[in-house]
């Protein structure tokens, strides 16, 4: 069977331009970090498939949770229906969440956690006699591909062929941090600009939305929590609602459980998906705080939150989830992560002076730095050279324009990490002394 073929005949892949790509790596085993393709070729999976593996691949814990769950309920509808693992999973959760999130409402994905906030924030007002019509974010925000989720990441420039189709979102400078660099005007800046549009349209905003410490999709693009937390202090301070999406930054990846810990401010609503079922299915959340339940209790269905997907709390996405939360108690994994976070430091460190290389940042397990390019046309084709050029080192990445990133899961040993970093100086060191290199987009 030539699977290649059947791939390209049959299935439509995510952010890939089919006519030009690379024929797709067939996967079809994982473990540990590791993931292998069909001649049992053996890529190391530094950027854990997409941030939603935390523990390794074909974990046993994990997956023998789910074949329990699977013999026992597979699944049932969430609207007059309950079920243990969405009991459980939802105190599981509060348990470990910033106080006083409560309310655990079900999703699908990080998307669609997503835009159940939004939809929860303009209800809570409406369901108050207030009409307000504004949202705002942070510039360069990703929070999704649907509707909303596309409303208010706008400027991240993933959306051209929709932008005539989005609603109105007004965005924020966003002070960018790394290594070295000393943000505070920039941060005083976005302050001072919030103060501004607070004053001028305070009353009749609906929410502020935002990634808590880094902007992933846009480009690993960190800030610093005593900043976000006096932005976000200003917004409650007014009764606006903010929203966290750790959609990314959830489940250990900053150094604590939530990114929120480090800004030591609760949000009124969470949304989290990606490593909440430590990448076995999807499944996502948005956790509201009590004044906001509580605003759609009435007497009235039309002030219920008519809202719901048919595979809302699946109990096999909450088995997973909850034995996610038991191997982070057995294998210590949160020990784990701070001695990542020390390796990647002194490797990333070693790797900091590289002449190809500016930008180098970290939070937590999250390091990141830029390809340095003269030719800004030139950026994206950086970031698919070293792509290929560490594919061929059997080491899975995918830079984000010339943004190189690694996120690792949780299991990966301290030989790995090594392995990553030595051939990234390799690789990197073809890039500065090569002015002859040809890039092609068939690898995107
Ligand atoms: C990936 C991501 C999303 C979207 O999640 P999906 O499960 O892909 O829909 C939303 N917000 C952030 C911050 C993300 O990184």
């Amino acid at each position: 069977m030539n699977w290649l073929e059947l791939d390209r005949t049959y299935c439509w892949h995510p952010f890939t331009q089919a006519h030009t790509a690379a024929p797709a790596i067939n996967m079809v085993r994982g473990q540990g970090s590791y993931l292998f393709d069909e001649n049992g070729r053996p890529y190391l999976d530094a950027i854990s498939s997409w941030w939603v593996n935390l523990h390794g691949h074909a974990h046993p814990v994990i997956a023998q949770a789910i074949a329990d769950q699977a013999h026992q309920l597979e699944h049932v509808m969430f609207a007059g229906i309950t079920h243990p693992p969405a009991i459980i999973l939802a105190q599981q959760l509060i348990a470990r969440a910033p106080k006083p999130l409560q309310y655990v409402f079900y999703t699908d994905n990080g998307s669609t956690a997503v835009e159940v906030a939004l939809k929860m924030a303009c209800q809570y007002w409406r369901n108050q006699g207030s009409t307000r019509t504004r949202f705002l974010a942070f510039d360069g925000a990703y929070h999704g591909d649907t509707f909303g989720a596309m409303a208010t990441g706008k400027s991240s420039g993933f959306y051209t062929p929709f932008t005539d189709w989005l609603f109105e979102v007004d965005f924020l400078p966003y002070p960018a941090t790394w290594d070295g660099h000393h943000p505070e005007s920039i941060e005083k800046q976005a302050l001072d600009a919030l103060d501004v549009y607070l004053n001028t349209y305070g009353n009749t905003l609906v929410a502020f939305i935002l990634e808590p410490l880094v902007q992933g999709a846009s480009g690993m693009r960190m800030a610093r929590p005593h900043f976000l937390r006096k932005a976000i202090a200003r917004v409650q301070a007014q009764g606006i609602p903010v929203i966290f999406d750790e959609v990314m930054t959830g489940f250990g990846r900053t150094g604590s459980f939530f990114a929120a810990e480090q800004i030591g401010l609760t949000p009124d609503i969470l949304c989290l998906s990606k490593g909440l079922t430590a990448g076995f299915l999807p499944m996502g959340a948005a956790i509201a705080q009590p004044h906001i339940y509580e605003a759609f209790l009435d007497n009235d269905i039309g002030k219920a939150l008519l809202h719901g997907h048919s595979y809302m709390a699946n109990p096999l996405g909450c088995a997973a989830a909850s034995a996610s939360l038991q191997v982070f108690d057995q294998e210590a994994t949160l020990t784990r992560i701070q001695t990542l976070i020390q390796i990647q430091r002194s490797l990333l460190n070693t790797l900091a002076h590289h002449p190809a290389i500016r930008h180098t940042r970290q939070c937590g397990t999250i390091t990141a730095f830029d390809i340095t390019t003269n030719d800004s046309t030139y950026n994206a084709s950086a970031g698919l050279w070293l792509r290929e050029k560490m594919r061929e080192r059997n080491i899975l990445l995918r830079p984000l324009g010339n943004t190189v990133y690694l996120l690792p899961p949780y299991c990966i040993t301290d030989a790995e990490l090594h392995s990553i970093y030595q051939h990234l100086q390799e690789v990197l060191d073809q890039w500065s002394t090569s002015s002859t290199i040809t890039t092609s987009t068939d690898l995107f």
